[in-house]
């Protein structure tokens, strides 16, 4: 429910992502996922013997290397995926984007308009699945699995389940659940907690906000702002994120003010007269950074999670597959994501220093950046040297899991350098 529930593919594109076969396979489940969704909704409602909620179509992608160094080249490289894919977009002049008014300096320098996917409202995809869910007779037990042992769940309330088959699908929380499993102890990545916290906003005179989607590149350690406009002045302003083992519930004030600042500097000062709440939520990152889908080797267990910053998008195309796997029918999960397997990294030391770096400089850069600019970045960057070598790491991880290995949670001789794992 603290999803902004942005439905993107392209738009997700880094530098590299298809560059290695858990981003290939990534990419085309979300490509794959946007496709599906509105048929999926249609359906769903028909079940369900309601209207489909309305999905806000197409995404607006600002490229300002004026805040940030990712953004130039992840956007070249959605465009790049754009034009390969043959899929509709248009290039915009950013001076035309109605509502869109930036600091002067930090005006983007180019935009595109991406016409397949958009948005869905969270409230109405979820009212929509339990009502489809009852009218299907799906028996829902409302408890919490404490754990699970010889095909036997076993709730907090002293209940047990006794199950065909189990899907662990719990997001971040499945990890302990997986770790409790004696066969699967230390065959399967850990999933940690991507603590992201979004802002619901709403403005009584919408008129002088943007009208549709706008948002960033992605920015490196799961960062970049988007805004996602709904009915009668409402909005979704996103997102934070920070990584730890267990979950945190509130905000960090630095990320929060980081989301902040590039809503008011990078899309429009105006929307500070919105009123707001904050929603909070975990997105399930593993230990790679790659999802955790499909059959373990303990006979009828599943696990489904992992799936980061595309869990929502991603949904409809995964479930399809699991079904068929189930059913030994159709498509099935990409073999890049099976749960038992070592961690492994798509980067080499440097490109993953390289990347922790960029995502910690993260700003407006201010008109006199050029010399305060490189000496910041050459303090961090002896930072983030020195945690990779505390780590012990001489391949690459993902930047927002960098503290992890550096604080001893995670280990780097557990990972499949990337000469390997390609
Ligand atoms: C701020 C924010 C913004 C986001 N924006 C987007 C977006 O725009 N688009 C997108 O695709 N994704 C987005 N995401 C990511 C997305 O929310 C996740 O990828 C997705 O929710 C993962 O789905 P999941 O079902 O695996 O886990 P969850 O959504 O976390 O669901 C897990 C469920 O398991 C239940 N559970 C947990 N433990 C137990 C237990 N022991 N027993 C029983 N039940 C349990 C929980 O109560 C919950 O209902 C965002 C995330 C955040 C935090």
């Amino acid at each position: 429910m603290a999803a902004g529930i942005m439905l993107a593919a392209h738009a997700e594109l880094e530098t590299g992502t298809l560059t290695h076969p858990a981003g290939r396979a990534k990419f085309e489940i979300i490509r794959a996922a946007v496709r599906r969704w509105p048929d999926w909704l249609q359906s769903l409602a028909e079940i369900a013997g309601m209207e489909p909620p309305s999905l806000r179509r197409g995404t607006i992608v600002l490229d300002n290397p004026n805040v940030s160094d990712f953004d130039a080249s992840n956007f070249d490289a959605i465009l790049k995926g754009l034009e390969d894919d043959d899929a509709p977009f248009e290039r915009l002049d950013p001076a035309d984007i109605d509502g869109y008014r930036p600091r002067p300096h930090l005006r983007a320098s180019r935009a595109v308009r991406i016409d397949d996917g958009g948005a869905a409202d969270a409230f109405e995809v979820m009212n929509l699945l339990d009502q489809t869910a009852t009218r299907l007779g799906v028996r829902r037990v409302d408890a919490r699995v404490e754990s699970i042992a010889d095909s036997v769940i076993h709730l907090e309330d002293g209940r047990s389940l006794r199950p065909e088959v189990t899907v662990i699908a719990c997001g971040a929380a499945s990890d302990s659940l997986i770790q409790g499993i004696p066969e699967l102890t230390g065959r399967v990545p850990r999933v940690l907690h991507g603590t992201g916290v979004g802002l619901r906003c709403r403005m009584s005179d919408s008129s002088t906000i943007p009208a549709g989607i706008l948002r960033t590149p992605n920015r490196g350690a799961g960062l970049g702002v988007y805004y996602v406009p709904s009915s009668d002045g409402r909005f979704y302003l996103g997102a934070t994120n920070v990584v730890s083992m267990i979950p945190r519930e509130h905000p960090r004030l630095g990320s929060l003010h980081l989301v902040l600042q590039s809503a008011m500097d990078e899309i429009s000062p105006e929307l500070r007269h919105a009123e707001c709440r904050t929603v909070a939520g975990h997105r399930p990152i593993s230990e790679d950074g790659h999802a955790l889908l499909g059959a373990t080797s303990v006979p009828g267990l599943w696990i489904a999670t992992g799936t980061r910053r595309d869990g929502v998008t991603a949904a409809p195309e995964i479930a399809t597959r699991l079904v068929n796997e189930l059913l030994g029918d159709g498509d099935g999960l990409p073999e890049a994501f099976r749960p038992e397997r070592r961690p492994v990294s798509t980067l080499d030391r440097e490109a993953g220093i390289e990347l922790a770096v960029r995502s910690r400089v993260i700003g407006p850069r201010s008109l006199d950046a050029s010399i305060s600019g490189r000496r910041l970045e050459d303090t961090v960057r002896r930072q983030v040297e020195r945690l990779y070598d505390r780590a012990g790491l001489s391949s690459g991880v993902p930047a927002e899991l960098l503290d992890a290995y550096a604080d001893g949670h995670l280990h780097a001789e557990d990972l499949v350098p990337p000469s390997f794992s390609q």
